[in-house]
């Protein structure tokens, strides 16, 4: 078994609801076993972490007293060792989907991560259980006491809501949520001196725009509470660099879509709004997934998206935060592959991943869908080295079907 959490008792024990004991198995994360930060401190030395077998690269920490930490990773397709610097990275959000994926790719990278998640959309299962925090954004003093017991050195803020049709019914849930619960978080940060945050933001910021690819110059203009949350906390972002010097990158997400390659973790909303999923789930129960219209200025008159692999999108997060350790400044990018898909075509993916027919009716437009969101990424590319791995749109369905598969499987 591995072990349960394991930072030192405090007040925040009672306070945080640290979760005591893995709820699912040690296979379930083998690297988290050998890299994360309950291994590293109770281990205590430098033979405490072991190489894990399944993902491609494995970390060991060489501990340095009241200092970074640093990190062997090699990867087992490589024949070098990297010698990499772990850094202590706080998470909110964590247990979440863009999150959980973004968590384990910086345990594969061999840094010490706390997720703070309240669980209202995550869940336990996607993260170990010996470095969630079950935890409010909004609780400003039990932030403060986690960041100071764990020394974090920056933040990657997921926790939101994310849904457009909910924010244009319920928008005080999206303003109080995302842009109050930032805040407290940000308002922690400063208190505790942590100085650099990596923001989950959103191509919605956009609006319906002008012109496509779309650009970071382009007007912000956002047509939904959602899309106006993430203008808000963008804002205050700006002016806690001006005043307080807290750095930040903001990342517009584009479509987030596909899933662990392991199969491992997956997309999990529910209710489910997204097309792949919706698509992979009308493929297994027969139910019609409806499109919504089918008369747009586009080639086939279906909506053009820019479908982006989560493992990408979570490598950005990775490249942002040593942009900002290293010393970058404040930036925003988009996060998408450069590449329009539209409806008919992901439809098209699907049958010819899963070999089946997509049950699906034409219906009408979705009250504020733009009819072509296509990122243009070069700013991310050349400023950060980013490159994504899973552009192609069969690749990106294929994962996302492997983990929708192993989700409807019976559960022995
Ligand atoms: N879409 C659809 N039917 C659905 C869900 C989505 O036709 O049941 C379309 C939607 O109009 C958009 C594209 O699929 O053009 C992607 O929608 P999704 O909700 O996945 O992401 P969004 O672009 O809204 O962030």
């Amino acid at each position: 078994m591995w072990s349960g959490h394991s930072c030192p008792p405090s007040r925040l024990s009672s306070r945080l609801d640290p979760l005591e004991s893995a709820l699912r198995g040690p296979e379930a994360w083998p690297e988290a076993r050998s890299t994360g930060r309950g291994q590293s401190r109770a281990g205590a030395g430098a033979g405490a972490g072991q190489g894990g077998k399944s993902g491609g690269k494995s970390a060991r920490h060489l501990p340095v007293p009241d200092g970074p930490q640093l990190c062997l990773a090699w990867n087992r397709h490589a024949t070098t060792i990297e010698v990499v610097q772990s850094k202590r990275i706080l998470v909110t959000g964590g247990a979440g989907y863009i999150g959980s994926h973004t968590v384990r790719l910086l345990l594969e990278q061999g840094h010490e991560v706390t997720v703070v998640d309240n669980l209202s959309k995550g869940y336990r299962h996607n993260v170990p259980a010996n470095i969630l925090y079950k935890l409010n954004i909004g609780d400003t003093q039990a932030l403060k006491e986690l960041m100071r017991q764990v020394r974090c050195q920056a933040v990657i803020h997921f926790a939101a809501f994310i849904s457009v049709g909910e924010s244009m019914r319920e928008p005080e849930r999206y303003f109080a949520n995302n842009v109050a619960g930032s805040l407290s978080l940000l308002t922690a940060m400063v208190e505790t001196g942590v100085k650099h945050m990596v923001f989950s933001s959103t191509a919605a910021v956009y609006g319906d725009p002008p012109s496509s690819p779309i650009p970071e110059t382009s007007p912000i203009q956002p047509v939904n509470p959602y899309g106006e949350s993430k203008v808000m906390v963008e804002t205050m972002l700006r002016w806690f660099d001006r005043i307080h010097g807290l750095t930040a990158v903001c990342l517009r997400y584009f479509n987030a879509c596909g899933a662990d390659p392991a199969g491992r973790l997956g997309e999990e909303h529910e209710p489910e709004t997204h097309l792949i999923p919706l698509l992979l789930r009308a493929v297994i129960t027969g139910r019609p997934v409806t499109v919504f219209g089918n008369d747009y200025d586009t080639p086939d008159g279906t909506c053009i998206r820019d479908y982006i692999h989560v493992n990408d999108l979570a490598q950005a997060h990775i490249l942002a935060l040593d942009y900002l350790l290293g010393g970058g400044v404040s930036d925003q990018f988009n996060v998408g592959t450069g590449a329009g898909h539209t409806v008919m075509a992901v439809i098209r993916a699907v049958e010819e991943v899963t070999g089946k027919k997509v049950p699906y009716v034409i219906g009408p437009r979705r009250e504020g869908d733009p009819p072509g969101l296509v990122a243009a990424s070069g700013k991310l590319r050349e400023k950060l080295g980013w490159e994504p791995r899973y552009t192609d749109l069969g690749t990106i369905v294929e994962h996302a079907w492997n983990f929708a598969r192993k989700q409807a499987a019976p559960k022995t």
